[in-house]
């Protein structure tokens, strides 16, 4: 038995220019050069922040009973009730919450089962920082963030 195996000759593709792809890819960029930015040059200028969008979570050290249900809350042992030396007829424990941002998920069981609406959620969101904990102190929790420590 014989076997012959033929070997079809295939034209090489035509050399083309992609004209047709450049000019849509020029029109493409030119169009975007005209319409507004979709991003903001942060942090001169400040982006659009959802109405519903929380993050820092503020302490008011007067309003603070030292109860320590948001501790009891809160799904990932992000608040630790630490010892404050100050004079609050409220707060006869003298313990307040601490936060651990590195471990917050907002989830803000924290602020809807505080009784007196000591600890809650803010818009402010710049908390980036250099030291190594991301755990503010009762005081810290109290203050606005540009003076807080970093
Ligand atoms: S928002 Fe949620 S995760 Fe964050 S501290 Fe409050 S209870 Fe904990
Ligand atoms: S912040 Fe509110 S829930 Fe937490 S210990 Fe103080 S009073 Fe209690």
């Amino acid at each position: 038995m014989v076997i012959v195996i033929g070997i079809k000759e295939v034209e090489e593709p035509k050399k083309q220019i992609p004209i047709v792809g450049s000019l849509k890819g020029i029109l493409l960029v030119a169009k975007h050069l005209f319409e507004k930015p979709a991003t903001v040059e942060y942090p001169e200028t400040k982006p659009y922040i959802a109405e519903r969008f929380k993050f820092r979570i503020f302490l008011s050290l007067d309003d603070c009973v030292g109860c320590t249900l948001c501790e009891q809350v809160c799904p990932n042992l992000t608040i630790h009730m630490q010892p404050v030396d100050r004079e609050n007829p409220r707060n006869k424990r003298k313990i307040y919450p601490d936060v651990n941002f590195g471990t917050c998920t907002v989830c803000r069981n924290c602020e809807e089962i505080c009784p007196t609406d000591a600890i809650y959620l803010t818009h402010e969101f710049e908390t980036s920082r250099t030291r190594n904990s991301f755990t503010y102190s009762p005081e810290e929790l109290q203050n606005p963030e540009d003076e807080v420590k970093r």
